[in-house]
């Protein structure tokens, strides 16, 4: 048996990072490299499960541990979003669709990055450049990742690209896209407003390094404006412990209203100021933006500016 070879998404893994792994192993399986297996770095999320059940596909290999496996990387290059010790892995692709990150390879490999709004997307055309056609159950796993990181196009992450992908996935999985997209954003606004506080501030986790110092940044979606309100102690409260055992510098929740289009920011942390320089005064550790959706488009770039020029 040939070593295997895993592709794998970023921890607290989102149904792009599972489903891209997925599609991604079974193309290159398709063209004769049956050693490709996908894997998983974390629980599935509630979409994301239910997005495997409905498409009948089996749930990947757990995957706890990057040192000495030969690995595939899609949708994260940033060391503090990928599995411990990855460092100590081969990596021999990585397909992406965020800021490149701060992870060192000893020699040059296949990294493709381009900013669409997600991961699937760009598996999707490799699909088609291979002139190979997504089984139905691959097709809409590749679809449901791009409604579900575009947050039904809504985020001003969506591109042209991301669209037109979806159009051509939907017939392939006897799919309604608006049906599928509606299902699942109910499912994770249902999910937010079920979960513990706990639970939602260590869910969509992801950890970033600005100017040397570590930043967690979680996301939440609702679909009204106080969805949180009752919880809002609880869920300070766990930002400051999560910030206390994880060493971060600052702890940011991203409480997003997908009906209102716009999030609030719930801050906890050193450095305020720098915060305050990115997104405006905070009030009892909240400051509220409109139209503000996306982490990565609207979030981590003013905080990487503010960081960088911060005395
Ligand atoms: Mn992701
Ligand atoms: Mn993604």
């Amino acid at each position: 048996m040939e070593r295997p070879v895993y592709v794998i998404g970023h921890r607290s893994p989102d149904t792009d990072s599972v489903c891209s792994a997925i599609a991604y192993a079974a193309l290159k399986n398709r063209l004769g490299e049956q050693n490709v297996r996908p894997a998983r770095a974390g629980e599935l999320n509630a979409e994301t499960a239910f997005v495997l059940r409905r498409f009948e596909v089996p749930t990947p290999e757990l995957l706890t541990d990057a040192a000495g496996l030969d690995l595939i990387l899609v949708d994260h290059n940033e060391v503090g979003q990928a599995l411990p010790h990855i460092e100590g892995a081969n990596i021999l692709e990585i397909w992406e669709h965020h800021r490149i990150g701060d992870l060192r390879l000893p020699r040059p490999i296949l990294f493709h990055c381009e900013p669409v709004g997600a991961t699937a997307t760009l598996i999707g055309e490799l699909y088609f450049l291979r002139q190979l056609t997504p089984t139905p159950a691959m097709a809409g796993l590749l679809l449901a990742s791009i409604l579900s990181d575009t947050l039904m196009f809504r985020s001003p992450t969506a591109t042209a690209q991301d669209r037109a992908m979806a159009a051509r996935l939907a017939p392939l999985a006897s799919v309604d896209p608006e049906v599928l997209g509606a299902q699942l954003l109910r499912l994770r606004a249902s999910a937010a407003e079920q979960k513990s506080a706990a639970e939602l501030v260590r869910g969509d986790f992801k950890e970033f390094l600005f100017a040397g110092l570590r930043v967690g940044i979680a996301q939440v979606e609702v679909t009204r404006p106080d969805a949180l309100g009752a919880q809002q102690a609880d869920l300070f409260r766990e930002l400051k412990a999560l910030r206390e055992a994880a060493g971060l510098a600052q702890m940011i929740l991203m409480v997003t209203d997908l009906e209102n289009r716009a999030s609030d920011l719930w801050f906890v942390g050193e450095r305020p100021e720098v915060f305050e320089r990115a997104f405006g005064r905070l009030e009892g550790g909240v400051v509220h933006l409109p139209g503000c959706m996306s982490r990565k488009q609207q979030v981590v770039p003013l905080l990487e500016a503010a960081f960088a020029g911060a005395p």
